[in-house]
């Protein structure tokens, strides 16, 4: 078991080392204009959309992503745990709010990193604004079942490396399921990924989009392992905890997607090839925030708010 563990970080280390040199020499020479990020004060003090809000992160660089989701947790009063990592792997710091009251915890991850030379807008500022508006919207009334946790994950383009810090210390037990967002900034269906097996929580999952009037297979999709891409989610999966992705996909490019990511060879060459949205400015200088779609963050927003009030 020890060494299966130890195998699979060796596994995620030189994945997160791979994209983090590829998109260094590829984006490099790009010709993309440079994202000017506005003032952080500018952004904290303004809107409180989603979009607004991935202003936080977009174009900045890592430190500064950081710490401008602690700048943004301190200025709105919200109280948060700080979980601080350091290896050989790498530094950072992972941020965690709880919201409500009982023994069983859903928790939502979204990273606050993205690669060198990406704006990082869809991957994954987008994410971290949507948690942020929700954890605003819930605190007023927080569900009295189930504890929401929103952890905000550093160096997840480094193999899930704050996640796996944080899933070692963390109480696994308590956990009733994972969600991990990302991409979720282009698209009209909310993609389910990384499904093995029928789990309680999957079946909540799914109540929850049908209860909204999404439906399978058009606009929501559960989907299983996809073999080259992957979130922070991943480092919980393997404890047996029912953790998946959760991102947004434009339903007339399914087909294309389908055929992209469970293609590993073509996957593989994702900066090569011409790849279907949301890949086409994925891991690139193209992913700034004007390519970001309102109406996509909204129905992110509406699909996790049936997911929290179907667990809770
Ligand atoms: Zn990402």
């Amino acid at each position: 078991m020890r060494r299966s563990i130890a195998l699979h970080d060796v596994v995620l280390y030189l994945r997160g080392q791979l994209n983090t040199r590829l998109s260094q020499v590829l984006n490099a020479g790009t010709r993309a204009p440079r994202v000017v990020p506005p003032p952080l004060g500018e952004v904290i003090r303004g809107g409180r959309t989603p979009l607004a809000l991935s202003r936080l992160l977009e174009g900045r660089s890592n430190p500064d992503r950081e710490a401008a989701v602690a700048s943004y947790l301190d200025a709105r009063g919200i109280p948060f745990a700080l979980h601080p990592f350091a290896s050989s792997e790498g530094a950072g710091q992972n941020f965690s709010v709880d919201l409500g009251s009982g023994s069983r915890v859903l928790l939502l991850v979204a990273h606050h990193d993205a690669v060198p030379g990406s704006p990082g807008a869809n991957d994954n500022a987008a994410a971290v604004g949507i948690l942020l508006n929700l954890l605003e919207r819930l605190a007023t009334a927080p569900p009295s079942k189930v504890r929401l946790r929103f952890l905000f994950t550093a160096a997840e383009e480094r193999g899930y490396l704050g996640a796996r810090h944080y899933a070692r210390g963390a109480n696994l037990a308590e956990l009733a399921g994972v969600l991990s967002l990302e991409l979720c900034g282009i698209g009209d269906s909310v993609a389910i990924w990384d499904v093995s097996d029928e789990t309680p929580f999957l079946g909540q999952v799914r109540r929850a989009l049908d209860g909204i009037g999404l439906r399978s297979d058009e606009s929501y999709h559960v989907v299983g392992r996809i073999p080259m891409f992957g979130s922070d989610h991943r480092a919980f999966a393997p404890a047996g905890v029912p953790a998946y992705g959760f991102t947004l996909v434009p339903s007339a490019q399914a087909e294309a997607l389908r055929q992209f990511v469970f293609s590993p060879v073509r996957s593989a060459l994702r900066h090569l090839i011409r790849r279907p949205v949301p890949f086409d400015t994925y891991h690139t200088a193209r992913d700034s925030g004007s390519t970001l779609e309102p109406a996509a963050l909204a129905t992110a927003l509406r699909a996790l708010e049936a997911v929290i009030a179907e667990v809770a």
